[in-house]
């Protein structure tokens, strides 16, 4: 069985030091090792942004794909071979701007994959944007006079779109983050993780200071149950956002895989999947 140091490949991450991507590679790394896979089974698809770049520093098989679109070649990859593991990455910027027409509709389409969102509420690779995830009043050289367009809650968005898997986490609770990830792994749907990871070098005011003041983790609600959609969204509502854990989950509904029709493994023979040498001089 493969250790979590086996899921490291030997490109060094050019993160800016202090970054929480690198805690969230860490827990992927480790996820992945606790639910038993090797790297063979799992595939990273990330979209651009700092973020995006952790597909090239896992070893798996991966895909640096293009900005926002994550997710549709997540999907993808998980349709062609639904054997892999597959996980998607990117930031708020790629998840919640211009790629959020994607996160709804994956939300809703439920395929069993795994969406990890680095949620430092900023652009960082384009050094220092408001993004969808800016708090009002936020001042950036896109916003010199603060944002007045309102903060995107993806939680409430997610649970409205019909998410059978709802958690967030910051980047800081390796343990909290790592369980939620092999849970997310272990969900038989479309699961999605926000984190919180802060940018050291361009947000100065989402520190990592500020997260632990204003972080509500879940644990301080042992009654909580996150099978309760209703308690959830208010549970959202009540903390603004801000609560870390297990939010929701619905193990009820099967995923996309499960239900379409001709899609199932008995149904398909490898000799489907496979383009045949003549077939694709076709093409
Ligand atoms: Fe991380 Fe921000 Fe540096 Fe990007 S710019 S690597 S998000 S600290
Ligand atoms: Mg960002």
């Amino acid at each position: 069985m493969a250790t979590f140091k086996e899921f490291r490949n030997n490109v060094k991450p050019n993160w800016c030091p202090g970054c929480g991507d690198f805690s969230i590679q860490a827990a992927i790394q480790r996820a992945a090792a606790n639910v038993g896979l090797e790297p063979e089974q799992l595939a990273v698809i990330s979209g651009i942004g700092c973020s995006g770049r952790i597909s090239g520093y896992i070893n798996a098989y991966g895909l640096h794909g293009i900005h926002g679109r994550a997710l549709p070649i997540a999907q993808g990859v998980k349709l062609a071979n639904r054997e892999l593991t597959v996980i998607a990455s990117g930031g708020d910027g790629d998840g919640f701007a211009i790629g959020m027409g994607h996160t709804v509709h994956a939300i809703r389409r439920n395929l069993n994959i795994t969406y990890i969102v680095m949620d430092n509420q900023i652009y960082g690779l384009t050094k220092g944007q408001t993004s969808p995830r800016s708090a009002e009043g936020f001042k950036t050289k896109s916003t010199p006079e603060g944002s007045i367009e309102s903060t995107l809650s993806p939680l409430e968005i997610a649970m409205s779109a019909g998410a059978t898997f709802v958690a967030q986490s910051f980047s800081s609770d390796l343990k909290q983050l790592t369980n939620l990830i092999e849970e997310g792994i272990k969900h038989e749907g479309f699961s999605l993780i926000n984190v919180f990871s802060p940018c050291v070098t361009f947000n100065k005011i989402n520190t990592y200071d500020w997260f632990k003041e204003n972080i509500v983790n879940l644990e301080q609600f042992p009654e909580y149950d996150p099978s309760n959609r209703m308690a959830a969204m208010n549970k959202i509502m009540e903390t603004e956002g801000m609560l870390t854990g297990l939010i929701y989950q619905n193990k009820q509904r099967k995923s996309y895989e499960d239900l379409i029709t001709g899609f199932q493994p008995e149904s398909l023979s490898k000799q489907d999947l496979t383009l045949s040498e003549a077939d694709f001089n076709k093409l």
